[in-house]
């Protein structure tokens, strides 16, 4: 089996090598495709030689950010870390962060593996090894077509839970249908989460998954919402209610970072967005559970720069800009609220695509708060992407006036010349890079 091993890593190695060097394309996927062809259970033996713990990321919102910041906590420790950092989050994905890792004699070195897996392929992934932790994020409707209904997702995170019995599952509390899933698992459940009511926000038009008790079909009361579903909810006729949480974040300041507290725990973090709250708090729960070293994780968050699109900032010739993804309602409204935290003026770029990846169904904008957006001090809106015309058409419902350009360099640099110096873009998953490359190209020319 040893050779079969050297083998499919070497192949994988070759394969990503010549994929970036000769055709200029990521080759991770093709990479984990190869090696487990040639050798089916490498992702069960590399994985066996990770010598603490392996969590595994889910969730519809959050992952990448949740994964990517664990891993930096944990290599800012010294620690060797197996991590999908490009974000190829399907069996192939997975398999080839291992076999990448892994040296040119099929062995593993490694302290710990960090894996945001999609929803869909946590049961392709789990039988080939069982993670030590899974961090669940949360559950939002998201890609209809895709993904079909929120139940099938619940349903699968059921089966992962039960196949892993020894799996311990840090859980979003606020969240009441991974809460439930997780409490009904009979797995070792760690819920973080936040306690007290923090923003005054109205009740969001998005669809609220939330709505009814899983467990006997009563609907649940809110005592409040933070945002989309979550909030501190009880059932109305049984007994299941929001879990005490072992994690809370308390006194929370949003504004160009995010502070707040874990117990007696100061948090300093350089990200944007309440969102992010729930991220770090995620983070923070799973390296205190699994007992890893912390002694670097302030500077982990504060010198943060995710450099993939979330949340990131640059600066061009005097306008600042940030990108950020928006890839279904409740990001999107997420998105929409801290570009109105930001109380300046601004242009705002919002880039819709429908291909595969990204749902073809693109019924969920009107999900989307848009109308949120006329007190938000806005100079100027231009919608691009594939759906522009119904982005076009949803803020026409809203009495929101938008410039359409189809190509979405063009809109940048008019922001850039003609701007008030102040530009968000929003862009859902698949223009996300290209828009990246294009704010970069932009930048290699000032
Ligand atoms: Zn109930």
């Amino acid at each position: 089996m040893k050779l079969r091993r050297i083998i499919a890593v070497w192949a994988a190695k070759l394969t990503e090598k010549i994929s970036v060097h000769v055709f200029h394309k990521q080759g991770v996927t093709w990479a984990g495709k190869i090696a487990l062809k040639i050798c089916p259970s490498i992702l069960t033996e590399l994985a066996a030689q990770v010598k603490h713990d392996i969590f595994m990321v889910c969730g519809t919102n959050g992952k990448t950010t949740t994964n990517n910041t664990l891993c930096a906590a944990l290599e800012a420790e010294g620690y060797r870390v197996v991590c999908n950092h490009t974000g190829s989050n399907m069996l192939n994905g997975v398999a080839a962060a291992f076999v990448l890792a892994a040296g040119w004699n099929g062995n593993l070195n490694a302290d710990y593996a960090c894996l945001e897996v999609d929803e869909a392929s946590t049961r392709r992934v789990i039988p080939h090894f069982s993670p030590d932790y899974m961090i669940t994020t949360n559950l939002f409707r998201d890609q209809l077509d895709r993904y079909g209904d929120i139940d099938a997702i619940a349903n699968l995170f059921i089966n992962v839970m039960k196949v892993a019995p020894d799996m311990k599952i840090v859980v979003n509390g606020d969240d009441a249908l991974t809460s439930y899933i997780a409490l009904e698992s009979g797995n070792e459940v760690i819920p973080y989460g936040i306690n007290e009511k923090v923003l005054d926000g109205k009740d969001s038009k998005e669809m609220h998954e939330g709505r009814f008790c899983r467990r006997c079909g009563a609907p649940l009361e809110y005592k409040f919402h933070h945002y989309s579903q979550l909030g501190n909810y009880a059932c109305t006729a049984c007994d299941f209610k929001r879990p005490e949480v072992k994690f809370n974040a308390s006194d929370i300041v949003v504004g160009d970072d995010l502070k707040f507290s874990v117990g007696d725990k100061k948090i300093v973090a350089n990200y944007k967005g309440f969102y992010n709250v729930y991220n770090i708090l995620a983070v923070y729960a799973a390296l205190k559970s699994c007992g890893a070293k912390m002694d670097h994780f302030d500077e982990v968050l504060l010198s943060y720069n995710p450099g993939n699109g979330r949340m990131e900032s640059f600066e061009i010739d005097g306008t600042k800009i940030l990108l950020n993804l928006a890839k279904n309602p409740a990001g999107f409204n997420q998105n929409i609220a801290a570009v109105l935290q930001d109380k300046t003026e601004k242009d705002l770029i919002l880039q819709v695509n429908d291909r595969e990846q990204d749902g073809i169904d693109v019924s969920w904008l009107w999900d989307i708060d848009f109308d949120d957006l006329k007190d938000g001090n806005i100079k100027s809106i231009t919608v691009s992407g594939m759906r522009r015309y119904d982005l076009a058409l949803r803020l026409k419902y809203v009495d929101i006036p938008c410039v359409v350009e189809d190509d979405i360099e063009k809109a940048i640099k008019d922001r850039l010349d003609n701007g008030c110096k102040n530009l968000y873009v929003l862009v859902n998953f698949t223009p996300l890079m290209a828009t990246r490359a294009a704010i970069k190209k932009l930048e290699g020319q000032k």
